[in-house]
This record gives structure tokens, C-alpha cells and sequence, in this order.
């Protein structure tokens, strides 16, 4: 703490656009005197139970009384009619709102398999213990136990990698995008520095993710090829010169293509980059690593190793995404590539830590310890789990959380036919049958319901559509189905005053 302290004569923080020696010309001057301190109403709140440290209390309380005078002064407050308590119940109406910005467990009822705004891919239960005994531990991430010296970092890990895609090799970086950017400063070098891309490719991935610009801060020279809809292996071929880098695919993860589309296929590319020894590197996003149409009627998300045994030398796919891991960047494929990568000196600036090298190699192990997308042998990886889970599972816990839920809501909740998605970026044409339950709430009541359950505890994240509230049962954890009938029955009493 800096050891400022709350006090009477201390201004708040935004203090300085209120001026306190000209009358002003909406409020009286004096009224100011009727906002109370934020050492009062600090003390006032020490009976509220927001788990916030005392200082963070102090700031909020500042800020919020800041606002206060500044609403003052431009004459969107009647001080005349706010009492002590007033003031106190807008500091904690904004402590309260402060609080939600805390990272905690969230239900996700959004059927968004892998939501970027919900932290993509949850943790298995094993896989998130093992975490917590590595995490609370010293761990032997950088020592050789055996030769007693500092030994490789992620030596296991990059085996079990390489293992799993069936690569020569395989690392690891902080998440896809810097995998990328590390692959092209590999590979872009001074006098070859041009990488070929398809016109169809050059796509924004989201969160600022564009390829064009990820090509640029890492000093590659971009070379367009084809058009948006058709790019044919020749064209690679005819762009190709003593400066050409690579040839990179980047797979068109969040949006698709139908009608007059044409590019070439993985070993027609793999056959020119061998011919003109040009290294071939795909972008493949998400990174399944079982047949997704083994686990769900939808596509076929192609694989590392389906990738790697066409013929590319790279393949780079985020952890977080239909692996099921934490956020990571994996780069597989050909051993000096991938011993060429990790020399590189941004690799450093890039490198994940300790813990989530610990999940990851988890989550791959888990992997290996099963084979084949029988329901019986697939890895204990949430986002595997809930995109195998039957209509029937659903349905049977939908009907069971409806009929935990008190008689006397005030409006109708079924179980209904539903479509959930892999969102973050994947397979954006796959539509995942599901089972949703729907809130046939008063039209003036839904967004206040819907807020009401976001900041319920837990957090819980439906979607309005066409006039109802939907919470889908894919993306919601088994464990959490009472916890959905307590919330729901809980929006219900304090929005609609439903008994509960
Ligand atoms: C999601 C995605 C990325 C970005 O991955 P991050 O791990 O979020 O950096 C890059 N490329 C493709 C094709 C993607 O789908």
C-alpha cells in the first residue's frame, strides 16, 4: 500500500474536475458537504461480507463518492433528498459491481463449447488436482533428477507432444498466435523472407488475431496468391522464387466457404514444397485430437497427425481450443524446424510457465492413456466429454433440473431441442444437436433475468432468443445442474418475486 489513507481533507481521486471555489452553476457549493467521507462510509460497509481486501474497499468507496461530486456538479444529483444511507448503498451497489470483475467459476449455459470470454477449454477434475499438488509444490521443470544438473525444460512433454501427432518433434508456446509469429521468425530470414498465402486465408481469427498483421510484426514478407474463393497449387508454384520462405495454410477455423471454391489440397502443396525445398507450415487453430465426427454428428476437424503423415514440416494449433487444455501454442512437425524454433531468442519471450506445462502434459497424457473415440476410452478432457455426451444425457438432466425447481416460478421452463457450438474459432459450420432449457419469461423481464443470473453465485451465462431464456445443458457440468435449478429459482424470487 502507499499509505494513503482515507480523511477528511483528502480529495478523492477524481476530485480535480470538480472545482470547489466557484460556484457552481447547477448545485450549491455546500452541498458538497453533504457527502459523506470515505472513512465513514468505509466503516460503514465493514459489516458487508464482499471478501475484498480492505484497501480495494477504500479505493472503490473513493471513486464511487468521486462520481458522486461530479455528478453534483453537473446537476444530475438531488442531494436534498439523499440520506447517509443513499450514499452508502451506491458504494456498495458499485463495490458490489466491482467484485464481479474478480476472475471466478462461471455456468456456462451459452452450448459455446469453447467460449473465449468464459476461458475457452475447462480443466478435467484429475488433471486439475494433479495441477494443484505441482502448483503448491517445487517441481523438477528445469532439473535432470537423475544427472542432478539443470536438465531441458518440457523434455517429457515435448516427447508426449511428438507422441501424440506423430511428429519428429514438437514445443510449446504461450498460446497460437506466438507460435506463429515464432515459426515466421524462423523461417523468414534476410534475402528470404517472403511467405506465400492464399488470398482465401488472409482472414481475421478474432481478438485482433489477423494473419496479414501477425505476418508483419514478425518481419515476413507477405505474397498473396489465388483469389478470396480459388487458390490452385500452381499459383504457389508460379509465386515461389529463391526468396520464398515458406508456403503457409492457415486453416479457416472461424468462418467457411461454399459454392465456386477451389484451393489445393495439403499433398499437392506438400509435393511442390518438397520439389522446390520451400518448408510447408499450416496454421491449423484448434487442434482436435480425436475425430470430432466420431464424437458428434458434425465435420471432420482434420488433425496434427493426419496433417503431418500428408506432408507438412509445421503444424501449429492452440491448447485451449478442442484439446482441452490451458492456453498454449503447440508447434509439431519436422526436428530442425522444431530445434530451429526454439533457438530462436523471442522463443524465450514466449515460453510457457511451470503450471501450465504441468496441465498441458497432463492433458496430452490423458490422451495417450486412450485411444479411438469410443465413448468408453475417451481422455477425462471436459470439452471431449461435453461434445460426446447423447440427447439423451441432456434431456434426462434437463427434466431433472425442471423438476427441482419450485412449483411457483411465475413462468414456464421446458426442455427443448437446442444447437450448441465448438465456438473460439472452430469449426464454425458445426451445428452440435442439444438440449436446452427454456424460460418462457415475461418479454419486459428477460434481460433483467438474464443479468440477474450472471451475477448470481455462480455466474451463470444463458442467451435470449426469439423472446425466451435459454440455459443449454451440453456446455453445463453435471455437478452444476442443482446449482442451475437454486439459481434459477432464485432470479425467479428476486426478479419476478416468485415464491421460492
Ligand atoms: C484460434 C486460432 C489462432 C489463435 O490461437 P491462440 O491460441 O488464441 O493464439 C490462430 N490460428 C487459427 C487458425 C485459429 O483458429
Amino acid at each position: 500500500m502507499s499509505g494513503r489513507e482515507p480523511g477528511r481533507n483528502r480529495r478523492p481521486e477524481r476530485s480535480h474536475i470538480v472545482d470547489y471555489h466557484t460556484p457552481d452553476p447547477v448545485a450549491d457549493p455546500n452541498s458538497f458537504r453533504n457527502i459523506p467521507s470515505v472513512e465513514k462510509v468505509v466503516q460503514a460497509l465493514a459489516g458487508d461480507t464482499f471478501d475484498l481486501p480492505r484497501p480495494i474497499i477504500i479505493r472503490e468507496v473513493r471513486q464511487a463518492l468521486g462520481d458522486l461530486r461530479q455528478d453534483l456538479a453537473k446537476g444530475k444529483l438531488d442531494v436534498d433528498s439523499m440520506g447517509f444511507d443513499d450514499y452508502a448503498a451506491l458504494c456498495r451497489d458499485s463495490i458490489a459491481k466491482f467484485s464481479l470483475t474478480r476472475i471466478a467459476p462461471v455456468i456456462n449455459g451459452t452450448g459455446v463449447l469453447i467460449h473465449t470470454n468464459l476461458g475457452r477449454s475447462p480443466l478435467g477434475l484429475e488433471i486439475g488436482q494433479r495441477l494443484q499438488q505441482i502448483a503448491t509444490s517445487y517441481c523438477n521443470v528445469e532439473i535432470d533428477l537423475d544427472a542432478g544438473e539443470r536438465g531441458p525444460r518440457a523434455g517429457f512433454l515435448e516427447s508426449a507432444i511428438a507422441t501424440l501427432c506423430q511428429s519428429d518433434a514438437a514445443t510449446v508456446v504461450n498460446n497460437c498466435a506466438a507460435a506463429l509469429v515464432l515459426i515466421l521468425k524462423h523461417l523468414a530470414t534476410e534475402g528470404k523472407d517472403e511467405v506465400i498465402v492464399s488470398r482465401g486465408e488472409l482472414v481475421e481469427i478474432g481478438g485482433g488475431f489477423r494473419v496479414p498483421e501477425i505476418m508483419e510484426a514478425s518481419g515476413a514478407k507477405l505474397k498473396e496468391v489465388g483469389t478470396t474463393n480459388k487458390t490452385r497449387a500452381s499459383d504457389y508454384e508460379n509465386a515461389a522464387t529463391e526468396r520464398t520462405a515458406m508456403f503457409l495454410k492457415v486453416h479457416r477455423s472461424n468462418f467457411s466457404m461454399e459454392g465456386f471454391v477451389e484451393s489445393p489440397t495439403t499433398e499437392q502443396l506438400a509435393a511442390l514444397s518438397r520439389r522446390l525445398k520451400v518448408p510447408f507450415v499450416e496454421d491449423l487453430g484448434s487442434g482436435a485430437m480425436v475425430s470430432t465426427d466420431g464424437l458428434a454428428p458434425i465435420a471432420h476437424e482434420p488433425t496434427p497427425s493426419e496433417l503431418i503423415s500428408r506432408g507438412v514440416d509445421l503444424v501449429c494449433f492452440s491448447g485451449d481450443k478442442l484439446l482441452g487444455g490451458p492456453q498454449a501454442g503447440i508447434i509439431a512437425g519436422r526436428r530442425d524446424l522444431v530445434r530451429g524454433v526454439k533457438r530462436e531468442p523471442f522463443y524465450r519471450a514466449v515460453r510457457p510457465d511451470k503450471l501450465i506445462l504441468a496441465v498441458l502434459q497432463e492433458t496430452v497424457s490423458a490422451y495417450l492413456h486412450t485411444s479411438g473415440t469410443s465413448a468408453e476410452s475417451l481422455p477425462d478432457v471436459p470439452v471431449v466429454t461435453m461434445l460426446s455426451t447423447s440427447i439423451a444425457t441432456l434431456r434426462e438432466r434437463a427434466n431433472r433440473i425442471i423438476s427441482d425447481l419450485p412449483a411457483s416460478l411465475g413462468f414456464a421452463c421446458t426442455a427443448t431441442d437446442s444447437i450448441a457450438r465448438c465456438g473460439g474459432g472452430t469449426m464454425p459450420q458445426s451445428q452440435i444437436p442439444s438440449i436446452a432449457l427454456k424460460l418462457s419469461l415475461p418479454e419486459e423481464s428477460l434481460e433483467r433475468f438474464a443479468h440477474s443470473l450472471r451475477v448470481g453465485s455462480p455466474g451463470l451465462v444463458g442467451y435470449i432468443d426469439r423472446g425466451s431464456f435459454f440455459i443449454d445443458i451440453r456446455t453445463v457440468f453435471p455437478h452444476q445442474d442443482a446449482d442451475v435449478s437454486k439459481l434459477i429459482a432464485c432470479s425467479a424470487h428476486t426478479v419476478l418475486g416468485a415464491k421460492t
